[in-house]
């Protein structure tokens, strides 16, 4: 049995279709902290929070393999991931995949050191694991888009720097690919899209999809963070924000190393149809 976490999520959604798509549908179980919201999943369901370890070690009975969905609570996420690992482990779980952070044991990003820690977790416990270090997903500059699209130009301080994205289609195909493949254990992947895109090709995208010239303009950290609160974005997510942007333009989402498409077989979603999409969806 296969046991994805976070299976209400848009990624965890994405990978519990395309195993459905692979396997029979017994053989998946998804591990929900909602389980309310999961009823559309087609498999069994089963409550998962990673807050309350009570319920981890029945999501994980019998399960061979588990997908560990990194949380969203920022800051919580070492004790939180730490209740899933000890729960595959006495699970007897033989293997374990985690959605992590580009290069998470050797990165200036700022959301890495979670990863890293939960990383270092996994590896300690024994349990045989495969890390899916996902670079960020298309799907990511919706907002940013759309806010674009409004005021006609695309503002940031990334600079020149890039980023491989890739929609999240893509990267639960990924996980897909190591969840019922052979031979991923052990290994650490550097998953990303097929091209490191520049803030300038972003804006050429979004004006194509507009269908009228929006301009990127790179602003200083100070500016960034002064227009995001001025556009109503709470201080510290504004903080968050260009911290991010300065990781961009330090180059720590610059890899669009092809270990995702050779996972897959088969290329990225490029950028402006990805994003395309998902300004449709939106
Ligand atoms: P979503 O926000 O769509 O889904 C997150 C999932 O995690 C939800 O199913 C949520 O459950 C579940 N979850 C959160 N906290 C807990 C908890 N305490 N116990 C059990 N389940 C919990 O995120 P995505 O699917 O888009 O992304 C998946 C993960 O990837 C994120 O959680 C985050 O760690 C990371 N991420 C990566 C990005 C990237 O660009 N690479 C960007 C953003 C996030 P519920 O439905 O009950 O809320």
């Amino acid at each position: 049995t296969i046991v994805v976490t976070g299976a209400t999520g848009r990624l965890g959604r994405h990978v519990v279709a395309g195993l459905r798509a692979k396997l029979p549908a017994g053989q998946v179980v998804a591990a929900v902290r909602s389980p309310e919201k999961a009823a559309d999943l087609g498999v069994e369901v089963r409550e998962a929070d990673y807050d309350r370890p009570e319920t981890l070690d029945a999501a994980f009975a019998g399960a061979s393999k588990v997908l560990l969905i990194s949380g969203t609570e920022v800051g919580r996420r070492v004790p939180q991931h730490q209740a899933v690992v000890d729960a595959a482990a006495k699970a007897g779980v033989t293997h374990l995949v985690y959605t992590s952070a580009p290069h998470a044991d050797d990165t200036s990003l700022v959301l890495a050191p979670e990863h890293k820690a939960t990383e270092e977790i996994i590896r300690a416990s024994g349990v045989p694991f495969t890390f899916l270090r996902n670079n960020w997903y298309t799907e990511n500059y919706v907002q940013p888009a759309q806010q674009a699209i409004a005021t006609g130009v695309l503002t940031g301080s990334a600079g020149r720097g890039r980023v491989a994205s890739a929609t999240r289609a893509d990267f639960a195909a990924g996980a897909v690919a190591v969840l019922t493949g052979e031979g991923h254990e052990g290994e650490a992947y550097e998953l990303a899209g097929d091209v490191a895109w520049t803030f300038d090709d972003l804006a050429a995208e979004i004006s194509a999809i507009a269908g009228r010239e929006i301009p990127y303009r790179n602003l200083t950290a100070d500016e960034h963070r002064a227009a995001l609160i001025e556009a109503g974005v709470p201080a510290e997510t504004a903080g968050f924000v260009v911290a991010l942007d300065r990781n961009i333009a330090e180059g720590t989402l610059a890899g669009a190393t092809g270990e995702l498409r050779a996972l897959i077989g088969r290329p990225t979603t490029p950028l402006g149809e990805g994003l395309a999409a998902a300004l449709t969806e939106a």
